[in-house]
């Protein structure tokens, strides 16, 4: 079985583990999952969800190692990321692993507001749990930038972390987050010189984002699905923001970031067609944005719990069609160079260019 055929299943379907850390409950983006380092690639699959149950992935330890198995037979050796750093506590008490995670093989992910403006209404993002980490103690809502350039540091000599993805939930300022994301790079970089990725929402006013050039390296502004009927449905917040306005943020972003350092989530699943997701990459790639394609990860606890990923086949198509779109446009992971699309564990496009 190829790598990416292996990376797309287990993004889909899941993996039971026992005896290895399933990840943590709750949090932005795709969280409960686990980091499986296999074959030269990294993957952020799901472990805690519904679905997991039937799937024909487990992982079992034998003789000291772990290995991938599917319905019993051998499938690959599996490895986890080393996280030392997360296991320290600042001068406060405060522990690391409730600041800032080990994301992929090398990224430090945190988000940097933990609170979401839209969270208690009913704009809020179905797929997201930003606040249930929250609720469960398992992180603290606003992370100062002093204690993250602390534990950047320590992540940076202790699990040779080599870049950061900062995200953070929409505030009620029309910045939309973006100052505290620039003050908070700002300290993490003067302490560590790491590449650093911040994500955002498009604010109304697009000269906001300058201020983020000279503390981060690359920027993600998240469309999510280009269905706009979809996006409605599952996501009413964005759905006011008239998509012109995601396409002039991303536009400025790649005159101040460059090509390929400007990306977008683009979930899968969630009701749109095929087409929908191809083309609208199409645009992103035209524009020097990287379409970062993942399967919806229904997180347990979020309004979408009980909903199924799309199948491994779809998204294999899916993959191979964008594939080819960002070779024809030049655009390529490979020169990115901070975040989810150098990260790449939740998404197998990397693995399909
Ligand atoms: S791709 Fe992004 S959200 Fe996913 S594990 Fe990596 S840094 Fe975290």
């Amino acid at each position: 079985m190829e790598t990416k055929d292996l990376k797309v299943d287990l993004l889909c379907l899941g993996a039971r583990v026992s005896g290895v850390d399933k990840g943590r409950k709750g949090g932005a983006g795709p969280a409960a999952g686990g980091m499986f380092l296999f074959g030269g690639t990294v993957a952020n699959v799901p472990t805690q969800s519904w679905f997991v149950s039937q799937s024909p992935y487990n992982v079992d330890a034998e003789n000291g190692k772990y290995v991938i198995k599917r319905d019993g037979e051998r499938i690959s050796e599996v490895h986890f990321p080393s996280k030392k750093f997360e296991k320290l506590k600042t001068g406060e008490g405060i522990p690391y692993n409730k600041i800032a995670l080990l994301h992929g093989a090398d990224c430090l992910a945190t988000t940097t507001i933990q609170t979401c403006v839209y969270w208690n209404t009913p704009k809020r993002c179905k797929f997201c749990a930003i606040e249930l980490s929250l609720k469960s103690s398992a992180t603290i809502a606003r992370k100062k930038p002093e204690q993250l350039a602390e534990v950047a540091l320590a992540a940076k000599k202790l699990d040779h972390v080599t870049h950061v993805t900062l995200t953070t939930g929409t505030t009620s300022t029309p910045d939309r987050g973006i100052n505290y994301l620039a003050e908070t790079a700002r300290a993490i970089k003067e302490a560590t010189g790491l590449s650093i990725h911040a994500q955002f929402e498009p604010p109304e006013e697009l000269s906001m984002i300058d201020v983020l050039y000279d503390a981060v390296d690359t920027v993600g502004i998240h469309v999510e699905t280009f269905d706009r009927k979809v996006l409605e449905e599952v996501a009413l917040c964005k759905a006011e923001i008239p998509f012109q306005q995601y396409i002039e943020a991303w536009k400025r972003s790649v005159k101040i970031f460059g090509d390929c350092q400007v990306s977008s989530y683009v979930i899968a699943g969630m009701g749109e067609s095929d087409e929908s997701i191809i083309e609208g990459s199409k645009v992103l790639a035209e524009l020097g944005v990287y379409p970062f394609i993942v399967p919806l990860r229904p997180i347990p606890g979020s309004d979408m719990e009980n909903e199924k990923p799309p199948s491994p086949n779809r998204m294999r198509y899916i993959y191979e069609e964008v594939a080819g779109i960002l070779h024809d446009n030049g655009v390529s992971w490979r020169k990115n160079k901070a975040g989810c699309v150098r990260c790449r564990a939740c998404s197998a496009l990397a693995d399909f260019e």
